[in-house]
C-alpha cells in the first residue's frame, strides 16, 4: 500500500462528534470541502485528508496505523483499548489535547423501583451496556460481582424487556433515562472528545504539519474559556 504523504485524519461520519470536529478543524485555517455520502475529504490549503467513519471504527484506526490523527469520545477509546489489549491487539495511541466538547458520563442507572443502596446493590445483577470493558472494570475495581451484559443499541430498554436489572449508558442531561423509567445512581466514566494520534513515528513533514497545527488548537481552546 503506497503511504500517502498527507495527513490523514479520522472523524465521525455523522453524530454527536461529527460537526464541532470539523468546525474545529476550520477555526485552525483547515479549509475542508465535504460532501455528504463520501468517506473521504480533502484539504484545499493543507496536504491533509480527513477519512469520515463511524467513531467506534477509529480507535483501532489510530491503534493499527492506518490513519495518523483521530477526534474521537475517551469513552470508546478507552473501552477498544481495554477490548485490545485483553485480545492482545497493538492497543497504542497518544492524546494529543483533550477537547472542549462530546462531553458525557458513562453512569449506572436502574429501574425507579430498584432499592438501590449503593453499588453493592448489584451485587448478583445483569447490568446491560455498549461498554463492557469499562463497567466491568469499575465492577472489578468496587469489588462486586455483577455481569455486564452486551448490547450495542436500545440499552435503556434492557430492565423492562427482562433482559437485564439495571443499565450502564452515556448521559448528558439524564431526559432519556427519565423517559424510560430509569434513575441514575453512579457514574463509571466521565468522558469528553480527544485528539489521538497513532504511536508509531510520523514523516518529519507530517510531524512538523502536528506541531504547527496544535498551537492553533490550543489557541481555539483558549479564546472559548
Ligand atoms: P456512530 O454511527 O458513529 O457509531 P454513535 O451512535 O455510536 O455513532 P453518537 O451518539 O453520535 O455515536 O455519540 C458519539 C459520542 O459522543 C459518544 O461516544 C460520546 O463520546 C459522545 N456523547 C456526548 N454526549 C452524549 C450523549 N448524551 N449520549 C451519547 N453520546 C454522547
Ligand atoms: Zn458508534
Amino acid at each position: 500500500m503506497s503511504q500517502s504523504n498527507r495527513l490523514r485524519i479520522a472523524i465521525q461520519k455523522s453524530g454527536r462528534l461529527s460537526s464541532e470536529s470539523i468546525a474545529l478543524l476550520k477555526a485552525i485555517g483547515i479549509k475542508l470541502q465535504i460532501r455528504d455520502r463520501l468517506l473521504i475529504a480533502h484539504s484545499t490549503n493543507q496536504p491533509i485528508d480527513l477519512l469520515r467513519v463511524r467513531d467506534d471504527d477509529i480507535p483501532g484506526l489510530i491503534m493499527d496505523g492506518v490513519v495518523d490523527l483521530g477526534f474521537i469520545g475517551e469513552n470508546e477509546l478507552e473501552e477498544k483499548m481495554l477490548e485490545r489489549r485483553a485480545s492482545k491487539k497493538a492497543h497504542e495511541f497518544k492524546t494529543l489535547r483533550r477537547l472542549d466538547f462530546g462531553g458525557c458520563r458513562l453512569s449506572i442507572a436502574v429501574p425507579t423501583e430498584f432499592k438501590y443502596d449503593s453499588v453493592a446493590s448489584l451485587n448478583g445483577k445483569k447490568v446491560a451496556t455498549t461498554y463492557p470493558y469499562l463497567l466491568e472494570r469499575f465492577f472489578a475495581e468496587k469489588g462486586i460481582s455483577a455481569k455486564a451484559v452486551m448490547l450495542t443499541g436500545s440499552v435503556e430498554v434492557a430492565p423492562r424487556a427482562g433482559v437485564a436489572d439495571a443499565i450502564c449508558d452515556l448521559v448528558s442531561t439524564g431526559a432519556t433515562l427519565e423517559a424510560n423509567g430509569l434513575r441514575e445512581e453512579d457514574e463509571v466514566f466521565v468522558s469528553k472528545a480527544v485528539l489521538i494520534q497513532k504511536s508509531e513515528d510520523l514523516s518529519p513533514d507530517k510531524q512538523a504539519l502536528i506541531t504547527r497545527l496544535l498551537p492553533r488548537i490550543d489557541g481555539v481552546l483558549q479564546a472559548k474559556e
